[in-house]
């Protein structure tokens, strides 16, 4: 490794950008070099289920070229590069035939989509998003079509159904949970939001699952192990992601659910660090803005050299389901307690208190949702 290597981020997602965004205020000299295996273009990922309700396509969801974020940022920018190995005993990182050397190199590489194996031949009208560039391919194979199925009821299900409501796409969501969003949202709020949401007009086909995807006259057909049947043009799906560790675990790094970093975002190899959804920061897997914004203000710091660990405040999660706001604070998953709920037709203000009284976890609904920032200020931070 020779001492001019330079600072190697893997991933231009929102972690990747944010991380080298706050190592430049910093330091503006250490070279800095981002690969990524997509094209680079910075943009906000929670935007992507809001495309209809602010009237945007996958260009009007772009914030910046790749040319500009590297100039911006005075960093090079390696697009449409994939990593396919780290050699940490050489401080090198492997890109099929090219190695790069690097003196610290961070993984800011995202998670996968969790991919159903469906028998049928319609597989070419299913459609994961999880970036710019899958938004911008279910966009193209959208035109025409007015029929969108989506499979999972999770938030990010929950979001595009009601986003897709809002371009007046009829919508159906088949999920084998018995309510949306579970283990995200205690029930009351759950039930509310599917009550909005069936106000919209999205059908829910709850407690089954998708058995086949047949080609049917010009969209698909989705046979459903209730013995329902749902038509489509396309379906999303949305069952879930999965953090990127198998590189990782391939190079000897230590992994579980996620890259296992501490709170200084150090994986189990000297010079290597992770932060974002690839990433568990000391036992979290937190697939969220909040956390991988707190993760890269605490790691700019030490590639700079002042060794700082990120301190998780309260986070709260923002469920962008227009018809029916929504806030949620999960309690942490050991945390003893009950769910208080109080609740005004889909208005719902559930808190979940300790014995001592103490509110340990939020979720408000409707008119209640306006409390989520007061809220927020009486629940424990995660590191207290
Ligand atoms: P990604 O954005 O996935 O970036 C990963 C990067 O790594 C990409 O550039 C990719 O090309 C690159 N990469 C991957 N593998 C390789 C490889 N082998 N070689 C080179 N490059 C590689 N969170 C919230 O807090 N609030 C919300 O409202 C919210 N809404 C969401 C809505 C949707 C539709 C989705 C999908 C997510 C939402 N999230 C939300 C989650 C949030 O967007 C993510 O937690 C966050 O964007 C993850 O950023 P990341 O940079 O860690 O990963």
């Amino acid at each position: 490794m020779s001492e001019q290597a330079p600072v190697v981020i893997v991933g231009t997602g929102l972690s990747g950008y944010s991380l080298a965004r706050e190592f430049r205020k910093q330091d503006k000299e250490t070279p800095v070099i981002m690969v990524t295996a997509d094209d680079g273009v910075s943009y906000s990922k929670p935007m992507l289920s809001t495309g209809f309700t602010k009237g945007k396509d996958a260009d009007g969801l772009a914030q910046a070229s790749t040319e500009s974020m590297a100039e911006q940022l005075g960093v090079q920018l390696k697009t449409y590069s994939t990593v396919t190995g780290i050699d940490h005993a050489a401080h090198e990182l492997i890109l099929g035939d090219e190695r790069l050397a690097y003196s610290k190199l961070v993984l800011a590489w995202g998670a996968d989509v969790i991919r159903l194996s469906i028998e049928g031949d319609g597989q070419d009208r299913v459609f994961s998003i999880n970036d710019l560039m899958d938004y911008r391919a279910f966009r193209q194979a959208l035109e025409g079509g007015r029929r969108v199925a989506i499979m999972g009821a999770g938030l990010i299900g929950c979001e595009f159904a009601n986003d897709l409501r809002n371009g007046d796409y009829e919508v159906d969501v088949i999920a084998p949970s018995d309510v949306v969003m579970p283990g995200l949202l205690p029930e009351p709020a759950a039930n509310a939001v599917q009550k909005e949401l069936e106000n919209l007009g999205v059908r829910f086909h709850l407690e089954t699952v998708v058995d086949r995807i047949d080609h049917h006259g010009e969209g698909v057909r989705l046979a459903l192990a209730s013995g329902e049947t749902v038509d489509a043009d396309l379906v999303i799906s949305a069952v879930g992601l999965r953090p990127r560790i198998e590189l990782a675990r391939q190079a000897g790094l230590d992994v579980g659910r996620g890259i296992q970093v501490n709170r200084a975002l150090e994986t189990s190899v000297p010079d290597v660090y992770a932060l974002g959804d690839c990433a568990e920061v000391d036992g979290h897997v937190l697939l969220y803005v909040l956390p991988l914004m707190a993760c890269a203000r605490a790691l700019a710091k030490t590639l700079k050299g002042e060794r700082t660990e990120v301190r998780y405040g309260t986070m709260p999660v923002m469920i962008k389901t227009p018809c029916c706001p929504t806030a949620v604070c999960p309690p942490p998953d050991d945390a003893d307690g009950d769910w208080e709920v109080e609740s005004d037709g889909t208005s719902v203000r559930a808190l979940f208190k300790n014995a001592s009284g103490e509110i340990l976890g939020f979720a408000v609904t409707g008119q209640f949702a306006i409390e989520k920032q007061s809220l927020a200020k009486e629940v424990p931070p995660l590191h207290g």
